[in-house]
């Protein structure tokens, strides 16, 4: 269901980028967090229906998942989201990766020992590398 919603929004923007350029779309791409909890098959068949059904239909388009990063807000240091949850249990784990907010009572920088730590990527959903037709 959150599935459908995103792919309206990316398919939404894409039209947009249309527009604003006065030229058809030939190919893009979808960039998807790690932490978004998607699931990319049913992500793909929404946006195959949507985009047949839009402006920008024809387009082609990729869908890459963005590794989840975290900064320590203290020292400076960027770790991986597997790094930084790699010592918890199992239910730990799950329950990060459902509430990404609590990574921060569970896990301390490896460099400095901070609990400051920042999710910086991995979380949403963004339209790139957006390829228009020629003329
Ligand atoms: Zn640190």
């Amino acid at each position: 269901m959150h599935e459908y919603v995103i792919a309206r929004g990316v398919v939404e923007s894409v039209r947009n980028f249309s527009l604003n350029f006065g030229c058809g779309v030939k190919r893009f791409k979808v960039l998807v967090g790690e932490l978004s909890m998607l699931d990319i098959g049913v992500l793909r068949e929404a946006l195959e229906g949507l985009i047949a059904a839009s402006e920008v239909r024809g387009a082609d388009f990729s869908i890459e998942i963005e590794p989840a990063r975290i900064s320590c807000g203290s020292c400076g240091n960027i770790i991986s989201f597997g790094e930084a949850v790699s010592h918890l249990s199992e239910e730990e784990r799950e329950m990060i990766h459902f509430l990404p907010d609590l990574i921060a009572s569970y896990a301390a920088c490896r460099r400095c020992g901070s609990l400051d730590l920042r999710i910086i990527s991995g979380r949403g959903v963004s339209v790139r590398d957006v390829v228009f037709t020629e003329g």
